[in-house]
């Protein structure tokens, strides 16, 4: 069977996986930094690009104003304190400049009109300026208006002009007469059904000029009220692209969100802690929020709007550092806890503080507390990450996780003057989730390829193990047939043994008798031939004996061979004088060995000679009347290093063979083939002898044999020499 090949798979070393931690993150901060600077590029507005005529104190726009949009930053005149009804339908911004005190060269910018820019000029107006307060709806209310006119070239109809940010509400006056408003929901907005997300309004020209009068009401509690972005005109194609633009790319994210929180939720069995899957879902919930209330997407009053962004944002901040936490098995889990707890704590502390006293909401110092709680979980979740967790599995997704939401915070901070209504921190949002589902994905993709991998090598190696069970089986099968068949040789050798013995005893005894009957009536020759066949008979008995004495003995545990180096050359040469000398006249037994080399082996002399003797009697025993026996020794691969070379030596005759099903029993105690027949006198333990001989001289024997052909007997050495 074919063995599968085993792939090892190579553990990700610390070193590699600090390593690979440090370029994902580089990699994810780069990502998000280029993110950063090609948003901040594409969907910003810009700085004022219509020229402003100082003379005429208007701006006269060129006739490409409908092709592109145009940005109306600076040169606003403000008048504060004014209310809806006090715009007539007649009235210009010189008729208000010469009514109430107001600013000129006034820029707009994220402050609103609590900074009105370094150019701003107070008209008809000495202390520092105080807005009047009203109640509106229980909402302590201030207001003013922003005012400019513009002049172009040829008719322009259909323009539509962008507000962008707005805290508070916003009535827009063309020419005098009203066209629309935006942004927040208050209770004295007019047209409830406009579009949150794209505070536009459709504009038209009157003879080549426009008056814009834009009315803000905003509540008192707000630090920054009035327009936070820049003004702009757009052309109707922008403005159609703008309006849906917003709506479309939430209905992205929300349904990115939705995939995240369905799959996430299918997965959550598979986590060490599932409570990593419930903040996760808490934060991203938490942002989305924050993201549909920041958009106007829920339209409601400014105080609130600013609250529910507040709540959010400490929600989404406190629930991320948690996910991190959680992320991290950490031994100490104590610690995990409390950490968790504490900055819950504060978040919820803030949160509470700042519901209970609204007026705290606007404060600098809220922003600054806000900013500082952000900057402390972010921060310390990298940290945690870079310098705690950097051998735990999820240290390379922890990483990327916590430097995301740095960026996402600090994006979610810093956000104004947004040309399309679709933030930064909702694009770094939606490429986290995107990177999420991405690394799960590819996480289990390759964890299922592996359990295909193992699942095959497993199927594999549980075959081969089959196989090889099957295979012992068979062993042990054969092992106990060999077994009770050993135990049968066993017992008829035994009883074959017994035989034996008893057969040269009684001869022996009878012989005994004759020689003591016949007593001098006996004659010399006659007394002569019974006291040799009493010799010839206690000589066989020995042999068995022996035999016997001497398997015994090398099964010994603490058996020793007396190796030395000796000369096969001339042991056999004494063996082959000793036993042709001895032969019938028909039987012939020949030598053919090199003369120049002695063939030196490592030996024990006594042993090894046993094994010749046993297999050349052998060969004498089971050859008929006439037999040619030839022993050959010679020397293989002589002329290679002393390590390949080999001494064979064969002892083969032309007896009566050996039957093929019986060849590799030979070996065994005690077995003796079935044509060995009776007449020739055997134990069946010459071959066993001579196989652990060869055996403890690591050599090796094997046997060729035809019935009536002959038998070969081939053993191979390692020369010493
Ligand atoms: P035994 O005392 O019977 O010769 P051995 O262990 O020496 O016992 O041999 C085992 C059996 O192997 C013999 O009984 C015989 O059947 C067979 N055998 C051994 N050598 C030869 C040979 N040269 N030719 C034929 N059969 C042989």
């Amino acid at each position: 069977m074919a063995t599968p090949k085993k792939t090892k798979i190579k553990p990700i070393s610390s070193d590699d996986s600090h390593l690979l931690q440090l370029l994902y993150t580089i990699l994810v901060i780069a990502i998000l930094s280029l993110v950063f600077f090609v948003f901040n590029a594409v969907n910003t507005r810009g700085q004022t690009n219509v020229l402003y005529n100082y003379s005429k104190e208007l701006f006269e726009i060129s006739n490409d104003v409908g092709k592109k949009p145009v940005y109306i930053e600076n040169n606003w005149v403000f008048v504060p304190n004014i209310q809806r009804n006090q715009i007539r339908f007649n009235s210009s911004v010189e008729s208000f400049k010469s009514k109430y005190p107001y600013a000129d060269h006034v820029s707009i910018n994220k402050n609103g009109w609590s900074n009105l820019g370094e150019n701003a000029q107070w008209y008809g107006i000495d202390d520092e300026l105080k807005f009047i307060e009203f109640n509106s709806n229980g909402i302590k209310t201030i207001s003013g208006a922003y005012m400019t006119t513009l002049r172009y070239g040829s008719e322009i109809s259909n323009l539509y002009l962008d507000l962008g940010a707005i805290n508070g509400h916003a009535f827009i006056y063309c020419n005098g007469h009203f066209v629309g408003e935006a942004g927040d929901m208050t209770h004295y907005a007019i047209i409830p059904n406009y579009n949150g997300a794209h505070n536009a309004t459709s504009i038209q020209s009157g003879g080549g000029k426009i008056e814009l009068l834009i009315l803000c009401y905003s509540s008192n509690a707000i630090s920054s009220p009035g327009l936070l972005s820049i003004p702009t005109l757009l052309p109707p194609e922008y403005n159609t692209f703008f309006a849906t633009l917003p709506t479309s790319w939430l209905a992205i994210i929300i349904t990115l969100t939705i995939i995240a929180i369905l799959a996430g939720y299918n997965l959550k069995h598979t986590f060490k802690d599932s409570r990593v899957y419930t903040f996760f879902v808490l934060t991203i919930i938490s942002l989305i929020l924050y993201y549909i209330i920041d958009n106007s997407f829920l339209i409601m009053d400014s105080i609130t709007k600013t609250a529910g962004k507040l709540i959010f944002f400490i929600a989404s901040a406190a629930f991320s550092y948690c996910f991190v936490a959680f992320l991290f098995r950490n031994k100490n889990s104590k610690l995990k806890k409390v950490d968790c707890i504490i900055i819950s704590c504060i978040g919820i502390a803030f949160i509470a503080l700042s519901l209970l006293d609204p007026r705290l909401l606007s404060t600098p110092y809220n922003k600054a507390c806000t900013i500082i709680y952000v900057s402390i979980i972010a921060a310390t979740n990298v940290a945690k990450v870079l310098f705690l967790h950097l051998d735990s599995k999820n240290a390379i997704f922890g990483s990327c996780a916590s430097v995301t939401m740095f960026f996402t915070f600090y994006a979610m901070l810093s956000e104004t003057n947004l040309l399309v209504n679709v933030s930064l921190y909702s694009i770094f949002y939606f490429l986290s989730l995107l990177s999420i589902i991405w690394f799960f994905i590819n996480r289990y993709v390759s964890q299922y390829s592996e359990l295909v991998r193992a699942s095959t090598h497993l199927k594999v190696a549980i075959e081969q193990k089959t196989a090889h069970i099957s295979e012992i089986n068979r062993d042990l099968v054969n092992t106990n047939k060999k077994l009770l068949s050993n135990e049968e040789a066993r017992k008829n050798v035994m009883s074959n043994v017994s035989h034996d013995l008893r057969t040269p005893i009684t001869a022996i005894r009878g012989y005994a008798e004759l020689l003591l009957k016949g007593g001098s009536a006996m004659s010399e020759d006659q007394k002569n031939s019974y006291l040799n066949n009493i010799l010839k008979r206690s000589q066989q008995m020995e042999r068995i004996v022996s035999d016997i004495v001497e398997i015994s003995k090398m099964e010994a545990s603490n058996f020793e061979f007396n190796f030395m180096d000796i000369s096969l050359n001339e042991l056999l040469d004494e063996l082959y004088m000793l036993y042709s000398a001895d032969l019938p006249a028909t039987k012939k037994l020949t030598l053919s060995i090199p003369e120049d080399d002695l063939m030196i082996v490592k030996a024990d002399p006594k042993r090894i000679n046993r094994v010749f003797e046993n297999l050349i009697s052998n060969s004498i025993n089971y050859t008929k009347e006439e037999a040619l026996i030839e022993i050959k020794v010679w020397r293989e691969n002589a002329d290679k290093p002393l390590n390949d070379q080999e001494i064979h030596i064969t002892i083969s005759d032309n007896g009566i063979g050996i039957p093929p099903e019986e060849i590799e029993r030979i070996f065994d105690r005690f077995y003796r083939a079935k044509n060995s027949g009776q007449n020739i006198k055997g134990t069946g333990l010459g071959l066993a002898i001579v196989k652990m001989i060869i055996d403890n001289h690591n050599a090796k024997i094997s046997v060729e044999s035809e019935i009536g052909i002959g038998t070969t007997f081939h053993i191979v050495m390692k020369p010493s020499y």
